[in-house]
């Protein structure tokens, strides 16, 4: 079976032989996609003109209902998606969740925060600016809804959240979806996109999906649009420099991948809550969704003296994780989604194994569980161990996109903070530790490098969302490596489906533009 892209009103099933999406345990061809054939910019030109002026007509609070029946739709039809994500994605149901709760959270959330933007359909910014003697000419700053579409192009690991994580900000915006998933996982994103358009909650043209290759999509983006990408650093970086990205100054949102550290502090010793929440997160971690989070741990910061007794205790732990088919009983980590992924994963690691100390994993005879290790796309939980600090080459570096994490030991406080920096921008640090000394020097010295730093001590217990967990109402991206990115965080999402406008003139002109405005200072309510 071929998927259908979803473009110009009509499903379009894209020509030729298209590539196979797979098992990542058995190996078997699932179905096929074709982006071959798809007319791009009729497609974009459609959401723009038909999905843009419907969602446009349309109140903030009109909009947030549409994103309440959707979460409800995706709600219903849950158990599907969640066989999905087990035969395309080799997904636990642990994962499923992650990705697929994770959406219909994310779409939850929105609904109930875009209702307080009420009957408007644009947003104004501060009071006022006097520009003359008296108040006969005046400026307001107001926040405009693009009258482009929003452009995702996404990565494998979230097919499912990575496409409502954006989609419901734009659409709550008033801004129509244009959807390319990662082809290797795009089964599950068009089944959503499929379920929601059957559905009719959308206007035509409010939501399109392609899924195969990109091909020529950056070349009719416009100055009108956002392209916000998730995905590897590399790729990112062709889209920063793409003729027509640059020189048409579209707006470009990039989420990349990250070396992201968990930084045990001088307290966090054997036998403390802060050092037993700390082992529990790094498992979690390194195991949750077999490590193909952009946000999971890769780098172990722990005092010299507390290294070891942390690799041990991980190692433990991890001894106790049940790795192989999904589908068996009691296995809680499953494949990597493909055989390319794999191969990439023994590459990285192979690199970080030049300078590192295999503590626990890196068996390359492993045999995963009621599995065929020649078939399927299993790398077996690998904790390494770096004494070389800031001097190493590879480990503050190399992402390996499974379940892999390295423990580097520091010397003090100023060797945690430059070896956190050395990641030269990340998505996350998570710092356990109750010393208010070293939280004071700590967080201030590393959260210029950081989207999101969080804070664990033994009052905060087991209460914490998780150092991986994206939560819709908080900001999620980073600096540098990272790609720079901002995403979430509540309603200030809606600033990058926006664009600042200044109108300046009489009091009536700047009157009448009030009407349909909500205050923008509810963004960040
Ligand atoms: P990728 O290879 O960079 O692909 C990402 C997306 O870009 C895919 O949809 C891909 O399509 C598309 N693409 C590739 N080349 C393109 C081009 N020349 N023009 C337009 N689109 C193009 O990344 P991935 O392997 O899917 O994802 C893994 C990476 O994503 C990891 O490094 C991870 O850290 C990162 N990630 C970051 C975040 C975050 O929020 N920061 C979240 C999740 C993942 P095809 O699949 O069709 O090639």
């Amino acid at each position: 079976m071929k998927l259908a892209n979803y473009v110009y009103g009509q499903w379009v099933e894209g020509a030729g032989e298209g590539t196979a999406l797979t098992d990542p345990v058995t190996g078997e061809t699932l179905v096929r996609v074709s982006s071959d054939g798809v007319d791009v910019a009729r497609a974009l030109e459609f959401a723009r003109r038909e999905g843009g002026a419907a969602l446009k007509a349309m109140t903030y609070e009109e909009r947030a209902a549409k994103l309440a029946a959707i979460a409800e739709l995706l709600t219903a039809k849950r158990a599907e998606y969640f066989d999905i994500s087990l035969r395309n994605s080799g997904a636990t149901e642990g994962d499923a969740g992650f990705d697929v709760d994770g959406a219909i959270f994310t779409v939850k959330t929105y609904a109930r925060a875009g209702k307080a933007l009420g009957a408007a359909r644009h947003l104004k910014e501060g009071s006022r600016v006097a520009l003359a003697k008296t108040d006969v000419f005046q400026g307001q700053h107001f926040l405009m809804p693009l009258t482009g579409a929003a452009v995702f192009i996404n990565a494998f690991n979230f097919p499912a959240w990575g496409l409502w994580e954006k989609a419901a900000p734009a659409l709550l915006a008033g801004v129509p979806v244009f959807a390319k998933p990662a082809t290797p996982t795009a089964w599950l994103a068009q089944r959503m996109v499929a379920d929601v358009v059957e559905a009719g909650i959308l206007p035509p043209g409010a939501i399109s999906i392609v899924c195969g290759s990109a091909r020529d999509l950056l070349d009719h983006v416009t100055e009108c649009d956002v392209v916000s990408f998730t995905g590897s650093a590399d790729t990112a970086a062709r889209m920063r420099t793409h003729p027509n990205v640059v020189a048409r100054s579209v707006r470009l949102n990039i989420e990349a991948d990250s070396v992201n550290s968990a930084i045990l502090g001088p307290d966090a010793k054997p036998g403390t809550a802060e050092f037993d929440l700390a082992v529990k997160e790094i498992v979690r971690e390194m195991t949750v969704k077999t490590g193909q989070k952009c946000t999971a741990i890769r780098r172990i910061l722990a005092p010299a003296g507390t290294s070891r007794a942390l690799a041990d205790a991980v190692s433990g732990k991890l001894a106790g994780c049940k790795v192989g088919n999904p589908r068996s009983e009691g296995v809680r980590v499953g494949p990597l989604v493909s055989k390319a992924q794999q191969a990439a994963a023994f590459e990285g690691l192979a690199k970080l194994r030049e300078e590192c100390e295999v503590v626990f994993g890196g068996d390359p005879d492993f045999e995963p569980v009621d599995a065929d290790a020649a078939v399927s796309a299993f790398v077996q939980p690998t904790l390494l161990f770096c004494d070389k600090g800031l001097a190493a080459r590879h480990v503050h570096d190399v992402e390996v996109f499974g379940p892999v994490a390295t423990i580097v030991p520091y010397a003090g406080t100023a060797d945690a903070i430059a070896i956190a920096r050395r990641g030269h921008g990340s998505l996350v640090a998570s710092v356990y530790s109750g010393d208010a000394a070293f939280l004071g020097e700590l967080v201030p010295a590393i959260a210029d490098l950081h989207g999101r730093v969080m804070v664990v001590d033994a009052a905060v217990g087991a209460n914490h969302t998780g150092h991986g967990n994206v939560m819709p109402s908080c900001l999620h991206g980073g600096p540098g490596r990272a790609g720079g990115g901002e995403e979430l965080g509540g309603l200030r999402a809606l600033a990058m489906y926006h664009r600042r406008c200044v109108v300046q003139g009489g009091p009536a002109v700047l009157e009448a533009l009030s009407r349909d405005a909500v205050d923008a200072a509810l963004l960040g309510a």
